[in-house]
């Protein structure tokens, strides 16, 4: 028998809790539940879940503080569903550590499209630092060839820079996660990059205007307003 991966829900609220519960165990995932924080904490560590989805208001603590703390010691998938609609709390609920980040209310094939993207970053160990990447992403006819450094669309090179390159090569490596701004800054340009996204913009306009039919309408590397951009799942 296939061994099902264990989802732990972390919500307060009952309906809400109750339809991930039917949504997930309909879709094969074996489902844990946690009311509040405290008892969160223990079902981590007694159940060891192979992914979290995480509200932010429970009742007796903030979920970021769980988000914090689970950081501090594990690597496991953290998705963050939450009513809190501000760029803000996306961005820092991303900058600590949680995998995606989906606003209420929200529908259930992108639910499911976020928690299977979680699931295999943990798998391949894409999300282990330094892991060099190889071989290439495709989706359609966008190809990214990791060993020759190149982009290919429609079977043409895309004519990319290096720093253009490492940027989409980055959003490849995480496709269908969002990475916010400050994280794709410090990746390409380092930790001491001073805070101010216009030469990410910039870069980001530029390759659009090689990848994109219509740059004003990408298909392939969408923005999250505020956040940051998230890449389209590969084929
Ligand atoms: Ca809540």
């Amino acid at each position: 028998m296939e061994v099902r991966d264990r989802i732990l829900v972390i919500e307060d609220d009952k309906s809400i809790r109750n339809f991930l519960h039917a949504v997930l165990e309909a879709n094969d995932y074996d489902v844990i539940m946690a009311h509040t924080g405290t008892e969160a904490y223990s079902l981590i560590t007694s159940r060891c879940p192979d992914l979290v989805i995480l509200d932010l208001g429970l009742p007796d603590m903030d979920g970021m503080k769980i988000l914090k703390n689970v950081r501090e010691w594990s690597s496991m998938p953290i998705v963050v569903v939450s009513a809190r609609t501000h760029e803000k709390d996306k961005v820092t609920a991303l900058d600590m550590g949680a995998d995606d980040y989906i606003t209420k209310p929200f529908g259930t094939s992108e639910l499911l499209a976020r928690i299977r993207t979680a699931l295999r970053h943990t798998r391949t160990g894409a999300s282990a630092p330094g892991l060099k990447e190889s071989g290439t992403f495709v989706s359609g006819s966008f190809v990214i060839d990791f060993d020759k450094h190149r982009v290919f669309v429609e079977g043409k090179d895309a004519g990319l820079t290096q720093n253009e390159f490492k940027i989409v090569s980055l959003l490849g490596r995480y496709a269908g996660r969002v990475l916010t701004y400050d994280y794709i800054m410090k990746e390409i340009w380092g930790p001491h990059m001073k805070n101010d996204n216009q030469i990410l913009r910039v870069n980001m306009a530029n390759i659009r205007r090689k990848i994109e039919k219509n740059p004003a309408q990408p298909e392939y590397i969408f923005t999250e307003a505020g956040v940051g951009y998230r890449m389209i799942e590969g084929d």
